[in-house]
């Protein structure tokens, strides 16, 4: 088996890089190794460093989302538990009123 001597990558019998890997040397002779190293730094990991920012806002967004989701669960909760005890307090009264007015009093 023979290796890409760049990406390691299996590859072919009489060349020393792959297809990928010849077209990025020569890109390599063109300019110099330091100056695609630059390219590289400047703009792959500035995207990379941009990604992990947007993931961050996008992760900040979706929690957000979350916390109004679970606000509004809270609310509803407790509204129903409320209207649930003002019913019961209503009906109360209207018993009490009703074996008042059977009574007579
Ligand atoms: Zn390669």
């Amino acid at each position: 088996m023979v290796y890409c001597s760049l990406c390691q990558e299996e590859y072919s019998i009489f060349k020393t890089h792959c297809i990928t890997c010849e077209k990025i040397k020569r890109i390599l002779n063109l300019y110099s190794k330091e100056k695609i190293l630059e390219i590289l730094e400047k703009v792959c990991l500035r995207k990379s460093e941009k990604l992990q920012e947007y993931k961050i806002a996008e992760s900040k967004k979706q929690l957000e989302t979350i916390e109004e989701e679970i606000e509004i669960q809270e609310k509803t909760e407790k509204f129903k538990e409320e209207s649930q005890r003002l019913n019961q307090s209503v009906m109360e009264d209207l018993k009490k009123k009703l074996t008042h007015i059977k009574r007579g009093t």
